[in-house]
């Protein structure tokens, strides 16, 4: 009984993936379940299928980052109306002091 209830009371608990953290990515049907501030200092990169524009959402700087992930992939391309032709969270905007840039592909073309 008490197993269950504590069981309960982590799945409850705000989960975060760190950038540099150990910690296993999860797939991307959960990571689009999930807020954008469950990556903190992560990046949302996202390619627009219309004028191929890339966009990198930083997590610290967005606005909606209690936002689902999946709903902000959503959102269309402001001003083109495009919708995100792929999409993934990396750990990094760019590959840095020769860290492996942890990323998680949401969306593949
Ligand atoms: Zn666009």
């Amino acid at each position: 009984m008490e197993e269950q209830a504590m069981s309960a009371a982590m799945t409850a608990a705000r989960r975060r993936w760190r950038p540099n953290g150990t910690r296993p990515l999860p797939s991307a049907d959960e990571a689009l379940r999930q807020p954008f501030r469950a990556f903190p200092s992560w990046f949302l990169r996202i390619e627009c299928e219309r004028c191929g524009q890339v966009r990198m959402l930083a997590e610290p700087r967005t606005r909606r980052r209690d936002m689902l992930v999946g709903d902000l992939l959503a959102d269309r391309h402001e001003g083109c109306g495009g919708r995100a032709a792929k999409a993934e969270l990396r750990s990094t905007a760019e590959r840095a002091g020769g860290r492996p840039v942890r990323r998680i592909v949401l969306r593949a073309a």
